[in-house]
């Protein structure tokens, strides 16, 4: 078996997945992608939130040409999401991509593939196949094996033609098929994998399947890049993916929030306030705990044990630093007194 950091080390922009770099968070712009100022946006946005690596969809030439300028405007690798098309993969590497998803298996003109292989080498340009149990091939029953079966036919094209700068997912919205597909492609093949629980649902039931699956996967030592997939914002994949990692301590430099539930005895409003400190924390890369408590019953206790934490009373809070208790503030002033605190810490 390959663990992830016994995996072949593959170069993506400016950045290195596979062997002992860290585990890189991935997320998909639902942007049309030619319309590059609302992509960059997303993009940037993301990037605030701890996006490692970004892909967008390109559907046609418009798409395609687009990627220069998407990355003229972004800091993080672009990935450009191709099917079929051979033609849509060589104007992206011509625009500057730094990494293409495609199954060559899928291409028909094989002259077109040894271009993009030549093209993709030349400029060391990673390719990502993407199996996914939702599209194996005609008359492939769907089983675990049957997926590594899909993913070989894929990579032996790239390596006839000696290329090996290749990730691969092998993706299932079946936790069991996921993890079981995943064991089987550490075991043969020696590339990075990109994991994740596909399709897995809306921001509540996804987050559910995808937290459970990722943490099987991950525990085996397996995955050296993830994606959390939500039918919901890019940016609620980006926030998941980073406290799943950070509960299976497999990133650094994370804050963690702890909040309570709220309560008969919640006299401020809590709910809103632990959101917007939540969004705001994960722009900050530090290791530090926040609590956001509703009241003197539990509040002090974890406020305490906290980096910096609150305990709410009647319209007001009591602000905490290092288990010191520092000053009362009024309840608008919360969110903002926190933020400060946060930035000095
Ligand atoms: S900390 Fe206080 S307000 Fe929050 S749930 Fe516990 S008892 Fe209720």
């Amino acid at each position: 078996m390959y663990l992830r950091n016994q995996t072949r080390v593959v170069k993506v922009g400016n950045r290195f997945l596979g062997g002992n770099n860290p585990i890189l968070i991935q997320s998909m712009t639902n942007t049309k992608t030619k319309d590059v100022e609302a992509t960059i946006k997303q993009i940037l946005r993301l990037e605030e939130l701890g996006c490692d690596i970004i892909r967008v969809a390109v559907l046609d030439k418009e798409d395609a040409y687009s990627i220069s300028k998407i990355k003229a405007g972004i800091h993080i690798p672009l990935v450009a999401d191709i099917h079929f098309d051979p033609e849509l993969a060589l104007i992206a590497i011509s625009e500057g991509v730094d990494k293409i998803r495609l199954n060559p298996g899928n291409i028909r003109d094989k002259d077109k593939i040894k271009e993009i292989v030549e093209r993709c080498k030349e400029k060391q340009i990673p390719i990502r196949i993407g199996v996914n149990a939702g599209s194996l091939p005609k008359g492939y029953e769907v089983n675990a094996k049957n997926m590594v079966r899909a993913a070989h036919e894929h990579i032996d094209i790239l390596e006839e033609l000696d290329f090996h700068d290749i990730v691969l997912s092998i993706k299932a919205s079946n936790v069991d098929l996921a993890l079981e597909a995943y064991k089987l492609a550490s075991e043969e093949f020696p590339y990075p994998l990109h994991i994740g629980i596909t399709e897995s649902g809306t921001a509540f039931k996804g987050l559910i399947t995808s937290s459970i699956g990722l943490d099987r996967i991950l525990s085996l030592g397996i995955g050296n890049t993830i994606r959390v997939s939500l039918t919901d914002k890019p940016e609620f994949e980006i926030m998941a993916a980073k406290d799943i990692l950070k509960e299976l301590k497999l990133i650094d430099n994370v804050p963690t929030l702890t909040s309570c539930p709220t309560c008969g005895r919640t006299q401020i409003d809590l709910i809103p306030i632990a959101k917007e400190v939540e969004e705001y924390l994960y722009t900050v890369n530090k290791n530090i705990h926040v609590a956001v408590m509703g009241c003197i019953v539990n509040g002090p206790g974890e406020a305490r044990e906290a980096d910096l934490g609150i305990a709410g009373g009647k319209g007001e809070a009591l602000i905490f630093k290092k288990g010191v208790p520092l000053r009362k503030i009024d309840e608008k002033d919360i969110i903002a007194e926190l933020k400060k605190e946060i930035d000095s810490m």
